[in-house]
């Protein structure tokens, strides 16, 4: 079975050795149609993270269709199309007792401590696959996972409709979180140096915070970027009274006066990812009920013979990257007789 790899730091490689999947009890196989790419992924290549093995299947964020479902599964069937939630809390822990499982000291993650979703076929606990209609285009498909993020941290936000939000960044979270924004009925602005970038945020509906003096005290602000400086310019535009939500992270230190925090009363918050079982399905009932087409946010698209050039390419394009999975069917025998040198042809791919 083929898959893609880290074999050493930057280092990417599409090998075709990996064994089939065994589906536990409780377990589906699904035979994976596409992965979204995105900085956690581009961290684990540059090293930036640490994972427990090379080499190492990457890619968490994977849609696919059910190829086969452990003995326990009652409610996951082969053909089933879905996307994977990969992250798996313990369901067990005073954490995720209170539904935070966000906060699970034993969370396992796909492609981080788990292996990753970049693979003809993986097995996943069934209750970490989520149907979704066969109607929806790949590309919203594959966005489920990031929306889910961007989708949550403008809840944390406390933004009601008509409010201002500056989105600090503009890579794949920054353009998701615009999406929803506009979803809850604020109005999205966007500081990005990267032109092309912001050039797709403003293209997406977001206005251009940096060419617009009106454009201060936000009473909303959700830093995605990571990068220290950007965190700061957030917490200096968040009005008085404000909330500024970081989704974006670093190691290295921002500077934070108290003084300022307190006299400007300001509320900070951490979003990390989305709690279980709660969030997917809410996301997949916002795609349904409404125009949000997140797939708007993907530009390049990548054969998975090709997922090298993919990984190198993600952290300069504008706009979320992919790749396509060859498709054989949904049992691994056809699969695997079906897709050797084939891939399936799709149009999403835009220049960027
Ligand atoms: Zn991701
Ligand atoms: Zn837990």
């Amino acid at each position: 079975m083929k898959a893609v790899v880290l074999t050493a730091p930057d280092e990417v490689a599409v090998v075709d050795d990996r064994p089939e999947p065994s589906c536990g009890p409780r377990d589906v196989v699904v035979a994976v149609h596409g992965v979204g790419l995105c900085g956690s992924d581009l961290a684990v290549v540059a090293g930036h993270r640490p994972v427990p093995a090379l080499p190492w299947v990457l890619g968490h964020e994977a849609f696919g269709v059910v190829a086969a479902a452990g003995e326990e599964v009652a409610d996951r069937f082969p053909g089933q199309r879905v996307v994977v939630e990969p992250n798996y809390p313990c369901l067990a822990c005073p954490s995720c007792r209170t539904g935070a499982t966000a906060g699970c000291p034993n969370r396992r993650a796909a492609g981080i401590t788990d292996p990753g979703l970049l693979a003809e076929r993986v097995a996943v606990p069934a209750r970490f696959t989520w149907p979704v209609p066969d109607s929806w285009d790949d590309a919203d498909a594959v966005c489920v996972e990031p929306l889910t993020v961007a989708l949550n941290a403008v809840r944390m936000s406390g933004l009601a409709a008509g409010d201002r939000c500056l989105v600090v960044g503009a890579g794949s979270q920054g353009l998701l979180v615009t999406l929803a924004v506009a979803h809850a009925g604020g109005v999205p602005f966007i500081v990005e140096p990267h032109e092309g970038r912001r050039a797709l945020a403003v293209e997406l509906g977001a206005r251009d915070a940096a060419g617009d003096a009106s454009a201060t005290a936000f009473p909303a602000v959700i830093e995605t970027s990571g990068a220290p400086e950007a965190f700061e310019e957030a917490l200096e535009r968040t009005a008085p009274g404000g909330t500024l939500i970081a989704v974006g992270q670093s190691v290295r230190p921002a500077r934070l006066s108290t003084f300022s925090l307190v006299q400007r009363r300001l509320t900070v918050r951490g979003c990390l990812i989305y709690d279980h079982p709660a969030d997917f399905p809410r996301t997949i009932a916002t795609l349904a009920g409404h125009d949000l087409r997140p797939g708007r946010i993907l530009r390049e698209r990548f054969d998975l013979a090709d997922a090298p050039k993919a990984f190198a390419r993600a952290a300069e394009t504008a706009g979320k990257t992919w790749i396509s999975m060859p498709r054989g069917g949904t049992t691994p025998h056809a699969s695997r007789a079906d897709s050797v040198g084939a891939s399936v042809t799709r149009t999403e791919e835009t220049p960027s």
